[in-house]
């Protein structure tokens, strides 16, 4: 299974999976964060998005993924006349909160480990300045807890993992020792270029061959065994690690963040009076064809979906997996269409 969503494009992309051998076959893991970000946040942001006094503002692909009623997103609360804003940065909020002093500024997080520290350098740089307009609705989650949950789910076929790059750029690769260790599944991180995938799959074979589960890293010119201390630090100062749920994989132990005791303040659920994200998520709506969490979870591929290319196209989607830049059926809808 290759895990990020960025390793999934590149697979289609240049077609690496057609040039595999019969008996290998490349499993698409959960690595996209607009994907797996809870519905109940989508729903806690379209409350927020609704009031006059919030500047509700994410990242861009954020703002087309639906919460748990069919259609509900964030551009159509935009067109009823809420204060929905995209960001390129998170950083790009304080400007915002300093600009609007008389409202306040609602940052939806969202991400891996590779964009929680930039979130962590926001609330540092919020205290200092002193900001009491601004919050953030945080939804970033660990990718090494739910590598572990995939394994564990009955029926698993995930007989070795390539571990996504820029995670382990910033984590290190300790987390995935662990995950080695405790389950016997061989790991190897890899990167997003073609050539990485395919070294990193070879190296995976060759672990598979050898019978000795193992980690290895594929990845040595960006990643190194500590990760990136000064992000590590940050993001120990100013979250928690916490149980939660995942769209489509479901409650996931140790699989997100919330704030750290001293940065609860910044906590938009709590200023807000807002219900936390509830440990099992709804499932997806009953009138959609969506089949999302199967393919969150490498267990059915994008052309499985009935609606898949029809009723479900990027400019018209109904599940995450098509809105997202990294998602699964966004991939495969650009490089493998449907037939007309
Ligand atoms: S093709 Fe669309 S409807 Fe089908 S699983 Fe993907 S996002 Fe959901």
């Amino acid at each position: 299974m290759e895990v990020c969503g960025g390793q999934t494009h590149a697979i289609l992309r240049w077609g690496l999976d057609q040039l595999l051998p019969p008996g290998l076959r490349l499993i698409h893991g959960p690595g996209c964060p607009v994907c797996v970000t809870p519905a109940e946040r989508l729903d806690a942001a379209l409350a927020l998005a609704a009031c006059p006094e919030v500047i509700l503002c994410s990242y861009g692909d954020m703002l087309r993924v639906p919460g748990s009623a069919a259609g509900a997103d964030l551009l159509g609360a935009r067109a009823a006349g809420g204060d929905v804003r995209l960001l390129t940065s998170p950083l790009q909020a304080i400007a915002l909160a300093q600009a609007c002093p008389a409202r306040q500024v609602v940052f939806l997080a969202v991400g891996f480990e590779t964009t929680a520290p930039a979130t962590a350098l926001l609330l540092r740089q919020a205290r200092a300045l002193g900001l009491t307009n601004l919050t953030v609705l945080l939804a970033h989650v660990r990718v090494a807890p739910a590598m572990a949950a995939l394994l564990q789910e009955p029926g698993n076929q995930v007989q070795g993992f390539l571990a996504a790059g820029h995670v382990g750029a910033v984590m290190g690769t300790a987390e995935l020792g662990q995950l080695v260790r405790r389950h016997r599944v061989p790991v190897v991180v890899t990167g997003f270029e073609p050539a990485d995938v395919m070294a990193g799959l070879l190296r995976l074979v060759q672990l598979l061959e050898a019978g000795t589960p193992a980690l290895a890293n594929a990845y040595g010119r960006v990643v190194r065994q500590q990760g990136n201390g000064a992000a590590q630090a940050i993001m120990k100062e100013v979250f928690a690690v916490v149980d939660q749920p995942w769209r489509g994989l479901g409650p996931i132990a140790a699989g997100g963040y919330e704030l750290a005791a001293a940065y609860r303040d910044f906590d938009a659920l709590l200023r807000f009076c807002l219900p936390s994200a509830a440990v099992s998520p709804p499932p997806e709506p009953l009138a959609s064809p969506c089949i999302s969490g199967l393919i969150l979870q490498g267990r059915a591929l994008p052309p499985d979906c009935p609606a898949f290319g029809s009723a479900c196209t990027p400019e018209r989607p109904l599940g995450a997996p098509m809105v997202s830049s990294e998602g699964a059926c966004a991939a495969y809808h650009r490089y493998r269409p449907p037939p007309p």
